[in-house]
């Protein structure tokens, strides 16, 4: 990748974004289920040019043992970039950054799941940026819970994540590298699919209240978009599997079109 330098503007006089996307645009988005084999659920999201892999194992037992929570699982999420995932070499030693993002998608996805079934045990979420390109917390949480319905565990639902910036005085939706760098700010969000409650709500630069509202509009109707994507991955990836296995796949596309769809995924075993 060639030294970037900062761009004359980062929306032409015709309204549109220097990849050529309208404010309201995201950027194309490829969700992938079931990706790795060693892990008990995983998922891979290309986001513009954004690209991680989230690996789920678990419920396991959890080590080191001090960490044990009594009445429910442990939710552990490690967010790590590539040292070629950014042009800079990224240096090895985990960040202050990533311990951060680690955390706050650790928040974001836990009151999608019912770790309370299995108290004293952990989950883990290991998420590796490959290609980063701005948005990389909302792309992985978009990836991570489909790992986590992928892996069987128990869920109300699932939780989509955008980012919404600003630049040049417009509100944009889904921020790549050079939006986020050179605009006047980024407020990721995450939120359950089924209910809407924000899960994950940031903001770096300043952003008038007005402003904030209207961000937020915006971000709550991408979500809702990449929640569909996220559901027709979960579904193209289990009727495959059901496919490959000969069972009867129109019985189980019925199931998985039903409203609590990916909550019946995860908990079908339970049942
Ligand atoms: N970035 C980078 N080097 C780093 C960390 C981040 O080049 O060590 C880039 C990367 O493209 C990332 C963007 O800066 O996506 C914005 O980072 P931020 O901390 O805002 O998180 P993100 O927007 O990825 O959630």
């Amino acid at each position: 990748m060639s030294p970037e330098t900062k761009p004359d503007f980062l929306i032409n006089p015709e309204g549109l974004r220097i990849d050529g996307r309208r404010t309201d645009e995201m950027r194309p988005i490829e969700l992938k289920v079931g990706v790795l084999k060693q892990a008990d659920g995983s998922a891979s999201i290309r986001q513009g040019n954004t690209y991680i892999l989230a690996a789920v194992y678990g419920p396991r037992e959890l080590h080191p043992r001090h960490l044990t929570i009594n009445d429910r699982a442990y939710l552990r999420c490690v967010y790590r970039m590539a040292t070629f995932s950014v042009p800079d070499r990224k240096r090895p030693a985990p960040s202050r950054r990533e311990r951060e993002i680690s955390m706050v998608i650790a928040n974001a996805l836990k009151p999608a799941l019912f770790l309370e079934d299995y108290p004293r045990a952990v989950v883990d979420v290991f998420i590796q940026v490959i290609q980063a390109d701005g948005g990389t917390r909302c792309a992985a949480i978009n990836a991570a819970s489909l790992a986590l319905a992928d892996a069987g565990i128990p869920m109300k639902t699932l939780v989509p994540a955008v980012a919404v910036g600003k630049a040049e005085g417009k509100l944009l939706v889904d921020l790549g590298d050079e939006e986020d760098k050179y605009g006047g700010g980024d407020v990721p969000m995450a939120m359950l699919g089924t209910t809407g409650e924000i899960t994950l709500l940031q903001q770096d630069g300043s952003f008038a209240k007005e402003e904030l509202v209207e961000a937020m509009g915006m971000g709550v109707t991408a979500m809702k978009y990449i929640l569909e994507l996220q559901k027709e991955a979960l579904k193209s990836a289990y009727t495959k599997k059901v496919a490959v296995e000969g069972e009867e796949l129109d019985e189980y596309e019925d199931d998985l079109e039903t409203d609590l769809g990916e909550a019946e995924i995860a908990g079908e075993e339970d049942e």
